[in-house]
């Protein structure tokens, strides 16, 4: 059997001080693959820019025009990570026999490929980069990280432990991976629905090596919401579930309040009224907002608008 053809797929978005930085690092990590035998000549890293602002696409182009081991794909707008890096995936599709994906800061152990690509030798398809330790993060990013993935886990959809969106996967995981027609993307909750044999590989995650983060804890919340949503609908049972049980108490309270009419103490209760009325009022409308949620979501895909647009790829000029 030949080398398998490997591409590097990373999206990039206003990471014009990082990627001048890191293109060289990815460069170097194929040719040392190339030379250990492990991947084809024909591999390549495969920038996309996701609509920045700033001169990431110039810096792109500047690369592809360098050196062929480098190949961008301009997107017509940014879209976000997400959607950037299933464009990447899909396009390195027929291109490749297997994709990493990783992200352009460096934050991910780029030397986690050597056994990427080996477990894949040894017959897997999916390979998971998975954070051993998060020590360089901050507190809150440790906390908001590690609940993240507990509120995951309970609303029962399963993804792979401090694993983000750096892995290996074959083209025929791809290939399954393009039958998922959904627009609302959690890629690393849709790859464990591929299926295909599958292992982790650990590293340790780094800080930035330039530049600013681009997911502020707003970003990280929508992202969760947009996990647990895309792929449970625990969060309706859970509606159910408190309904039936608000209900089981209103019957007990039903009764209570005949036996205590009949008995002639019925005093007039404003505070205890006041306080079951706002409670169920506010449970009420978060049921609503919740079911809402999925509503929206169902219009979205029905409407199934494109997932990304291309504007531009730098090999076919
Ligand atoms: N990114 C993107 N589109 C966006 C936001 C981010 O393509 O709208 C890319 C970004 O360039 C980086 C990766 O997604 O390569 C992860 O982003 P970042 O490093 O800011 O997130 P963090 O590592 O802090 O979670
Ligand atoms: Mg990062």
């Amino acid at each position: 059997m030949s080398q398998p053809v490997l591409y590097i797929v990373i999206p990039c978005y206003n990471e014009q001080e990082v990627l001048p930085i890191t293109c060289k690092l990815f460069k170097a990590k194929i040719e040392q693959l190339v030379s250990a035998g492990k991947i084809s000549l024909e591999s390549r890293i495969l920038f996309i820019n996701d609509g920045s602002k700033d001169g990431t696409w110039g810096i792109i182009e500047g690369l592809a025009a360098s050196d062929p081991v480098y190949r961008g794909i301009c997107l017509s707008r940014n879209r976000g990570h997400q959607n950037a890096l299933l464009c990447g995936l899909m396009e390195a599709r027929s291109l490749a026999d297997i994709t990493i994906s990783i992200d352009c800061d460096g934050q991910d152990d780029i030397d986690a490929m050597d056994a990427m690509v080996d477990a894949y030798l040894d017959g897997c398809d999916v390979v998971y980069g998975v954070r051993s330790s998060r020590e360089t993060d901050t507190g809150f990013k440790r906390f908001t990280a590690q609940s993240f993935y507990r509120l995951m886990e309970r609303m029962g959809v399963e993804t792979v432990y401090n694993h983000a969106d750096y892995r290996l996967m074959s083209s025929r995981a791809l290939d399954a991976l393009s039958e998922f027609r959904e627009v609302n993307l959690f890629l690393r909750g849709m790859v464990p629905l591929v299926g295909f044999k599958s292992t982790s590989v650990y590293y340790e995650r780094h800080e930035r090596i330039a530049g600013e983060s681009h997911y502020p804890l707003s970003k990280m919340l929508a992202l969760a919401i947009n996990g647990i949503t895309s792929l449970s609908v625990k969060p309706i049972r859970l509606i159910t579930g408190f309904g039936l049980a608000v209900s089981l108490v209103s019957f007990i309270g039903v009764i209570w309040a005949v036996v205590v009419s009949f008995t002639g103490n019925a005093v007039a209760g404003w505070a205890s009224m006041t306080s079951i009325l706002c409670f169920l009022l506010g449970v009420l409308l978060l049921s609503v907002g919740v079911i809402g949620e999925y509503i929206g979501k169902i219009y979205l895909e029905v409407k199934a608008r494109p997932r990304y647009i291309v504007s531009e790829k730098t090999w076919e000029r």
